[in-house]
């Protein structure tokens, strides 16, 4: 681990960067960000994004980060919900009735990958149950999901992470809800999100050599341990979820170490380099 070094970016071919705590921070760019992602197109490096936040479909984060002054098409884009509802579609699983537990985009997003959805009682007897955290979770959705998977419904989840950072600390996330539904249910989700390989797989489709590639996130357990375990380069910036005191007590040390994104491409002085 290099902390704060320089880091080679010139090397790499791409950069799968995580949304939350690295480019944005609720709904405010991270200073320094727009500027360094332009200046990675600018050198020809091909870019991802990535988040485990099932709330956005592709095409409002894209809206998203133009707002922020970041240009993104939509096959760059790689929410959590939109890596689960590929691979339910590879499993075959299109026609099959599902309870969706989540955002009128996540729901989109199944009915997309060809699942009949379900709502109300009916939904005890669905064939598939997908939890996505959302702002208004109820007791209902708990018990429905919890009574499928009961049932016999095969059971995922977008992501299993705790929190996402906020400008005011961290809010309950994906992870929190699932909780409920595993707790209520005794049974364990198959998960789309970071770290499981599932999302990287998918983002780094494109590059055939994962040491050319650099994972960019803010969370040790979900960025890095993800990134590491597909074999790419682990960036974490500080910017978002983990603390320094965080990562020395943390099994788990990525490659390199920023302040935050600005600090790759202006050598590790921070985001005033920037400007
Ligand atoms: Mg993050």
């Amino acid at each position: 681990m290099k902390e704060t070094a320089v880091v080679p970016w010139r090397e790499f071919d791409a950069f799968l960067l995580d949304l939350d705590g690295v480019v944005y921070l609720g709904g405010a760019a991270i200073p320094g960000a727009a500027e360094t992602v332009a200046a990675l197109r600018a050198a020809g490096k091909a870019l991802r994004f990535l988040t485990n936040d099932p709330r956005f479909s592709v095409a409002e984060l894209a809206a998203k980060l133009r707002g922020l002054g970041i240009a993104a098409d939509a096959d760059e884009i790689f929410p959590s919900g939109r890596v689960l509802a590929r691979h339910l579609e590879e499993a075959d699983l299109g026609g099959r009735t599902a309870y969706v537990v989540g955002t009128a985009a996540l729901k989109e997003e199944m009915a997309a990958a060809g699942l009949q959805l379900l709502e109300g009682e009916a939904a005890r007897h669905a064939e598939v149950v997908v939890v996505g955290g959302h702002n208004s979770l109820g007791y209902q959705e708990v018990r429905l999901a919890a009574q499928a998977v009961r049932n016999g419904a095969a059971f995922y989840a977008t992501g299993r992470d705790a929190t996402f950072p906020m400008p005011d600390g961290p809010w309950p996330a994906t992870g929190a809800m699932l909780a409920a539904v595993e707790v209520a249910s005794g049974k364990r989700a198959v998960v789309a999100g970071k770290p499981e390989p599932l999302m990287f797989e998918v983002a780094c489709r494109d590059f055939a050599d994962r040491r050319k590639v650099a994972v960019v996130g803010d969370t040790l357990e979900s960025d890095i341990v993800g990134g590491k375990k597909v074999g790419c380069v682990t960036i974490l910036v500080l910017s978002g979820s983990t603390k320094p005191e965080d990562l020395a007590a943390s099994p788990v040390k990525p490659d390199y170490v920023l302040p935050s994104l600005a600090a790759l491409v202006s050598g590790g002085s921070g985001p005033s380099a920037m400007r």
